[in-house]
């Protein structure tokens, strides 16, 4: 069957190759108790992330470049991933943080059928995504947590080749947005949290992204303004892109979001920019 499963609409055929995202079917490069998610996920500092293998969307600027386009990660299929919900569960996880799922979201709605975490699941996404292909996994999710990365069509075009990131991710954040917002002792249970990863010299279209935000996203729902972008992937291709965010342009999207009035914003300092917070993949 020919997959539009993601805005790519690339019409692969998986069951014989690859689609443009990189992969067929799951690939887990690693998974284990992450400490640097946002503290209303895991207040103990164990989120139980899987990073998967491939992606629908490539920023040239990825963070997690090897995995993005696919060279590595093992496959595994559903039966083997809810082994790893398990194992993750027993290990203390807080949450089940499924790290870039656009590309799979059948196949993990299929795991979390066979095995439903008594944690949150969160579906940790780059934003571009079908609205159709959210609503079949929506009955799984507990707490979405997509990127919203550009509003400017020439930006997205430029860093990831797709002019409708916005256009998709405006629909998919907006579907998001409309479950109810559940906090309980200062964690996130349901819902939605937004990250905005703040990139060099695109402080006006960052501001463009809050606004949007703040317009569609329930009072109650944190934003997360991150800092921690360092030049990786094909970045120095790039010659505005081969330096760290400084301190006013992350000061700048800060003050707007508070000018603009959401009431919890995660902010991270400067030394959260370093290769060295990168996870290293097992597979
Ligand atoms: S999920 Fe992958 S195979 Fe399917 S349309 Fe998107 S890029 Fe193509």
């Amino acid at each position: 069957m020919n997959c539009t499963l993601c805005p790519v609409k690339c019409g692969a055929d998986r069951e014989k190759h690859a689609g443009a995202c990189g992969t067929r079917g799951i690939t887990v490069a690693k998974y284990y108790l992450h400490p640097f998610e946002e503290p209303c996920l895991s207040p103990g500092g164990k989120s139980g992330a899987i990073f998967f293998g491939g992606c629908s969307l490539r920023c040239v600027f990825c963070q997690n470049y090897e995995l993005s386009r696919a060279k590595r990660g093992k496959e595994v299929t559903p039966r083997e991933l809810a082994d790893i919900f398990r194992e993750l569960e027993d290990m203390g996880a807080e949450n089940l943080d499924l790290v870039t799922p656009d590309h799979i979201s059948p196949l993990l709605a299929e795991a979390l059928s066979l095995y439903r975490p008594k944690v949150p699941v969160i579906y940790n996404s780059s934003g571009y995504a079908e609205v159709s292909a959210l609503k079949e996994i929506a009955p799984f999710v507990d707490v979405w947590m997509p990127d919203l990365k550009f509003v400017s069509p020439a930006l997205s075009e430029r860093y990831t080749g797709r002019r409708d990131y916005f256009e998709a991710a405006s629909k998919a954040l907006s579907f998001m947005a409309e479950k109810p917002v559940v906090w309980e002792g200062g964690r996130l249970l349901s819902g939605i949290l937004v990250r905005h990863l703040v990139l060099p010299a695109c402080t006006a279209d960052g501001k463009r992204a809050l606004d949007f935000l703040h317009a569609v996203l329930p009072p109650e729902a944190p934003l997360s303004l991150m800092r921690q972008y360092v030049p990786m992937g094909e970045a120095e291709k790039y010659p505005e892109l081969r330096r760290r965010v400084t301190d006013r342009e992350y000061s700048r999207l800060l003050g707007y979001a508070a000018s603009l009035g959401f009431r919890t914003v995660y902010a991270q300092d400067r030394e959260s920019a370093e290769e060295s917070f990168v996870p290293q993949w097992d597979f």
